[in-house]
C-alpha cells in the first residue's frame, strides 16, 4: 500500500533556476535612494533595484521579468 516512488513536480518554469547575475544598465539617483535597472547577463531577464540612501545593501524594488 506504500508507495516508494517520488512524486515528480510539476515543471512552473519554463526555464531553469540559477542564480541571477545582476548587471547595472542604468541608474539614477532619486529621493528613495538610486534606483538601478539591472539585467542578468545569464539569462536575460530584468529588474529594478533601490539601493537606500545610507549604507543598507540594494534590495529588490521589483519582481524579476523574465527574457
Ligand atoms: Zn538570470
Amino acid at each position: 500500500m506504500a508507495s516508494t516512488a517520488l512524486e515528480q513536480h510539476p515543471q512552473t518554469r519554463p526555464i531553469a533556476v540559477h542564480e541571477h547575475g545582476w548587471a547595472t544598465e542604468s541608474q539614477h539617483a532619486t529621493s528613495e535612494g538610486v534606483v538601478r535597472y539591472v539585467r542578468c547577463a545569464g539569462c536575460g531577464s530584468r529588474r529594478v533595484d533601490v539601493e537606500p540612501a545610507g549604507a543598507a545593501p540594494p534590495m529588490a524594488a521589483s519582481a524579476v521579468v523574465g527574457p
